[in-house]
């Protein structure tokens, strides 16, 4: 029996192919990085063309590098960036518009008009009316694309999220999928009922000729002939889902934070939808032979990239692991409160045009401070999404971490600290890729079911709260000094 599964993670600034064992180890991977595009000011699109070629190649060079045989790959998963938007010639597979990433903006004033349909929107999808997810998206390609609306009328068109993107070119067309996690990002999607949304494909003008159907996330999504020989697509999630499959959140209160470029946290509510009322998501985590787990879900914009800001923009340091070190030298009297609104503030606040501050300079504070000030904020926004978990009457005492940032170990801790809850680092951090290595492996029968795969989490470290703070009220009166409504 084929023993190897390759994750294909497509995130927003690489395309990775990943190689899993049949125990869920990691054997290696291949990485490959694209175009940004920013054609206008808060505009963010792909090269579809390019994603996909990044994604060839990744998948190529990882076969040829572990030296495996198309029979040696027991299935292929994909997750993804999430929210993303691909429309294509039904026909020639040619994308008609760039993909329109979930960072872009451009529709923030056709969302505003949707006010009157927000909770309608919110009842139906769990989401908040905002241009991050894809309706509005879809949307305007439609409108603004010479010819596009006529020709989606006349059914010679399709859309797709990333993942459902990958699988119609893997199968040269034969699938056009998506699965539930990816779908209910879209806002077109009904979270209740489980299928498309007619009421809410009439509000944004979308036909529903357009929509991939909607799996499982461990399912048959088709096969690939491209990699020298016939290879099943047997898992399917959004990056963040994935990721809290990796994490093994299987159980209703389970939690994962993940600290890359942005921080989102996610919990398990089973099959509870919490209806949040402190701006939190309600999503699909997965659906697994027809029965749909559900998580609450907090996204803050900024995290690792306000390091990412200290290291490049303002040059404190050369490597991102050296924030550690730095902040270890701030002065214990320092006040520094940092809001790191470099992009707006995300959850609980969705405020897209609040912008960054400092509070709480003096004559002596210098780069250890300003450095522990960043990392100190992503801990305050993290405190926010747990307050605002604890006020949607959802609790838990612990996390599990994952991500870029976690490697820090100061950070980590005074993540604990100012949770005041136990966070615990996995062994394998690479759990985007994990987890949907999972959901591949369950389809092609290399794992047993979700309960078996919780023996494959191993803790590296434990950090329980080792003194309480005091910051997170000059953060909140901070905040709000910079929110603009
Ligand atoms: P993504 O998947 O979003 O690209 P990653 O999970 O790879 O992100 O994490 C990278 C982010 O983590 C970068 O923004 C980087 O600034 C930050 N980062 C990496 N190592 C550290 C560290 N030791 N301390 C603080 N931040 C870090």
């Amino acid at each position: 029996m084929p023993k190897k599964i390759i994750s294909i993670d497509q995130g927003t600034t690489s395309s990775r192919a990943v190689v899993y064992s049949d125990k869920g180890e990691l054997i290696g991977y291949e990485q490959m990085e694209f175009s940004q595009l920013f054609p206008d000011d808060g505009w963010v699109e792909h090269d579809p063309e390019e994603i996909w070629q990044s994604v060839v190649q990744v998948l190529k060079r990882s076969i040829q590098r572990f030296d495996l045989i198309p029979s040696d790959i027991a299935s292929i998963g994909i997750t993804n960036q999430r929210e993303t938007v691909v429309i294509w010639d039904k026909k020639t597979g040619k994308p008609i518009y760039n993909a329109i990433v979930w960072q872009d903006r451009r529709t923030s004033d056709f969302c505003d008009s949707l006010k009157e349909s927000e909770s309608l929107i919110q009842q139906k999808t769990g989401l908040t009316v905002d241009p991050y997810f894809s309706a509005s998206k879809v949307n305007w390609i439609l409108n603004k694309v010479n010819g596009a609306r006529k020709r989606a009328d006349k059914g010679e068109l399709l859309f797709g999220t990333i993942d459902s993107f990958l699988i119609w070119k893997l199968t040269e067309g034969r699938d056009h999928k998506t699965d539930v996690s990816n779908a209910s990002r879209t806002m077109l999607y009904n979270i209740r009922t489980n299928c498309w949304d007619d009421e809410l494909l009439s509000l944004f003008s979308i036909p529903s000729n357009l929509l991939p159907s909607v799996c499982d996330n461990s399912y048959d999504f088709g096969y690939t002939e491209l990699v020298g020989g016939k290879v099943r697509i047997g898992g399917v999630a959004g990056d963040q889902q994935s990721a809290l499959i990796g994490q093994c959140c299987f159980d209703i209160g389970d939690v994962k934070s993940t600290y890359g470029t942005g921080c989102f946290m996610m919990m398990n509510t089973g099959s509870e939808i919490i209806n949040s009322s402190n701006k939190l998501l309600s999503t699909i985590a997965y659906r697994l032979d027809g029965e749909t787990t559900y998580a609450l879900e907090g996204s803050i914009f900024v995290a690792g990239s306000a390091i990412q800001w200290l290291r490049d923009g303002l040059e404190f340091f050369q490597q991102a692991a050296e924030s550690e070190d730095i902040a270890l030298q701030a002065k214990d009297s320092s006040r520094v409160i940092v809001i790191p609104a470099l992009t707006g503030l995300g959850a609980p606040y969705w405020d897209a045009e609040a912008r960054g501050a400092i509070f709480g300079l003096t004559r002596d504070t210098g780069i250890p401070e300003i450095t522990k000030g960043v990392l100190e904020s992503v801990a305050y926004q993290t405190k926010d999404l747990l307050e605002a978990m604890r006020n949607d009457k959802a609790f838990f005492n612990t996390i599990k971490i994952d991500g870029g940032m976690v490697a820090n170990n100061w950070f980590s801790q005074e993540l604990s600290n100012v949770l005041q809850v136990t966070v615990s680092r996995p062994k394998i951090t690479e759990t985007t890729s994990l987890g949907v290595a999972y959901l591949a492996g369950l389809h092609s029968g290399v794992f047993e079911n979700l309960s078996s795969l919780k023996d494959n989490w191993a803790i590296d470290r434990k950090f329980t709260p080792d003194r309480t703070t005091t910051g997170y009220v000059e953060w909140k009166n901070a905040v709000k000094k910079v929110l603009t409504d």
